[in-house]
Protein backbone atom coordinates (compact mmCIF):
# COMPACT_ATOMS: atom_id res chain seq x y z
CA UNK A 1 0.00 0.00 0.00
CA UNK A 2 1.89 3.50 -0.85
CA UNK A 3 0.55 6.66 -2.31
CA UNK A 4 -2.71 8.18 -1.16
CA UNK A 5 -3.83 5.72 0.92
CA UNK A 6 -1.28 4.58 2.95
CA UNK A 7 -1.65 8.72 3.66
CA UNK A 8 -5.20 8.28 4.60
CA UNK A 9 -4.46 4.83 6.78
CA UNK A 10 -1.61 6.36 9.00
CA UNK A 11 -3.91 9.56 9.56
CA UNK A 12 -6.77 7.10 10.20
CA UNK A 13 -4.21 5.68 12.71
CA UNK A 14 -3.07 8.57 14.39
CA UNK A 15 -7.29 10.15 14.85
CA UNK A 16 -7.55 6.94 16.02
CA UNK A 17 -4.96 7.01 19.15
CA UNK A 18 -5.58 10.98 19.42
CA UNK A 19 -9.54 9.96 19.79
CA UNK A 20 -8.93 7.23 21.89
CA UNK A 21 -5.59 8.18 23.57
CA UNK A 22 -4.97 5.41 23.55
CA UNK A 23 -3.38 2.93 20.84
CA UNK A 24 -5.62 0.07 19.90
CA UNK A 25 -4.95 -1.45 16.14
CA UNK A 26 -8.10 -2.60 15.49
CA UNK A 27 -9.71 0.00 16.03
CA UNK A 28 -8.10 1.76 12.77
CA UNK A 29 -10.98 1.22 10.06
CA UNK A 30 -10.91 -0.26 6.66
CA UNK A 31 -12.37 1.40 3.87
CA UNK A 32 -16.29 1.17 2.77
CA UNK A 33 -16.96 -2.46 2.59
CA UNK A 34 -19.90 -3.67 0.56
CA UNK A 35 -22.50 -4.32 3.13
CA UNK A 36 -26.06 -5.88 2.81
CA UNK A 37 -28.78 -3.63 3.39
CA UNK A 38 -31.57 -4.91 1.69
CA UNK A 39 -33.73 -5.29 4.56
CA UNK A 40 -32.79 -1.71 6.07
CA UNK A 41 -35.82 0.28 5.48
CA UNK A 42 -33.62 2.92 3.81
CA UNK A 43 -32.34 0.98 1.28
CA UNK A 44 -28.85 2.28 2.19
CA UNK A 45 -26.84 0.68 -0.67
CA UNK A 46 -29.20 1.59 -3.08
CA UNK A 47 -28.78 5.46 -2.21
CA UNK A 48 -25.36 5.67 -1.70
CA UNK A 49 -23.36 3.83 -4.23
CA UNK A 50 -19.71 2.62 -3.96
CA UNK A 51 -17.95 5.07 -5.77
CA UNK A 52 -19.67 8.40 -3.54
CA UNK A 53 -18.79 5.89 -0.36
CA UNK A 54 -15.46 5.93 -1.91
CA UNK A 55 -15.64 9.96 -1.73
CA UNK A 56 -17.16 10.17 1.17
CA UNK A 57 -14.79 7.98 3.05
CA UNK A 58 -11.70 9.99 1.51
CA UNK A 59 -13.25 13.44 2.40
CA UNK A 60 -13.29 12.26 6.07
CA UNK A 61 -9.78 10.81 6.38
CA UNK A 62 -8.81 14.10 4.54
CA UNK A 63 -9.94 16.39 7.60
CA UNK A 64 -6.40 17.66 8.83
CA UNK A 65 -7.62 17.56 12.20
CA UNK A 66 -9.13 15.10 14.67
CA UNK A 67 -11.58 18.40 15.95
CA UNK A 68 -12.63 18.57 12.28
CA UNK A 69 -13.80 14.74 12.17
CA UNK A 70 -15.39 14.74 14.99
CA UNK A 71 -17.25 17.79 13.92
CA UNK A 72 -17.94 15.97 10.75
CA UNK A 73 -19.28 13.18 12.33
CA UNK A 74 -21.59 15.27 15.18
CA UNK A 75 -22.88 16.97 12.16
CA UNK A 76 -24.34 14.01 10.41
CA UNK A 77 -25.82 12.12 13.48
CA UNK A 78 -29.01 13.76 14.83
CA UNK A 79 -30.10 12.98 18.06
CA UNK A 80 -33.87 13.26 18.84
CA UNK A 81 -35.97 13.55 21.87
CA UNK A 82 -38.16 9.91 22.50
CA UNK A 83 -41.95 10.47 21.75
CA UNK A 84 -43.73 11.48 24.59
CA UNK A 85 -45.12 8.18 26.38
CA UNK A 86 -42.68 6.09 24.97
CA UNK A 87 -41.81 3.01 27.39
CA UNK A 88 -37.93 3.47 26.79
CA UNK A 89 -36.72 6.93 27.80
CA UNK A 90 -34.16 6.92 25.11
CA UNK A 91 -32.76 8.78 22.31
CA UNK A 92 -32.78 7.50 18.63
CA UNK A 93 -30.00 8.70 16.13
CA UNK A 94 -30.34 9.09 12.84
CA UNK A 95 -27.82 8.75 10.65
CA UNK A 96 -27.13 10.96 7.07
CA UNK A 97 -24.08 10.39 4.69
CA UNK A 98 -23.30 13.84 3.00
CA UNK A 99 -22.52 14.54 -0.65
CA UNK A 100 -22.56 17.27 -3.19
CA UNK A 101 -25.10 18.96 -1.73
CA UNK A 102 -27.50 15.85 -1.13
CA UNK A 103 -28.26 14.21 1.99
CA UNK A 104 -29.42 10.58 2.64
CA UNK A 105 -30.43 8.89 5.38
CA UNK A 106 -28.97 5.25 6.07
CA UNK A 107 -28.52 3.34 8.84
CA UNK A 108 -26.09 2.83 11.89
CA UNK A 109 -24.38 -0.21 10.02
CA UNK A 110 -23.84 1.60 6.60
CA UNK A 111 -22.58 5.15 7.91
CA UNK A 112 -19.86 3.77 10.41
CA UNK A 113 -18.68 1.33 7.92
CA UNK A 114 -18.74 3.83 4.83
CA UNK A 115 -16.84 6.20 6.95
CA UNK A 116 -14.40 3.68 8.26
CA UNK A 117 -14.75 3.83 11.91
CA UNK A 118 -16.04 1.54 14.57
CA UNK A 119 -19.09 2.19 16.80
CA UNK A 120 -17.00 3.19 19.93
CA UNK A 121 -15.34 5.96 17.81
CA UNK A 122 -18.03 7.25 16.44
CA UNK A 123 -19.74 7.18 20.47
CA UNK A 124 -16.31 9.56 21.21
CA UNK A 125 -16.86 11.67 18.43
CA UNK A 126 -20.18 12.11 19.32
CA UNK A 127 -19.62 12.92 23.19
CA UNK A 128 -16.68 15.26 22.71
CA UNK A 129 -18.20 17.05 19.43
CA UNK A 130 -21.26 17.79 21.10
CA UNK A 131 -19.39 19.06 24.83
CA UNK A 132 -17.55 22.11 22.36
CA UNK A 133 -21.42 22.97 21.26
ZN1 LIG B 1 -29.02 0.28 5.86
Amino acid sequence: MDGPMKRVWKRKYLFSRKILRRGCSDLVGRPPIGISCERCKYSCSKSVDNVTRNTIFEHFWNLEKAVQQREYIADLVERHQPEKGHPRKRFTQTYTLRHAEECHKVCKKFFISTLGISERIMRTALEKGRRRL
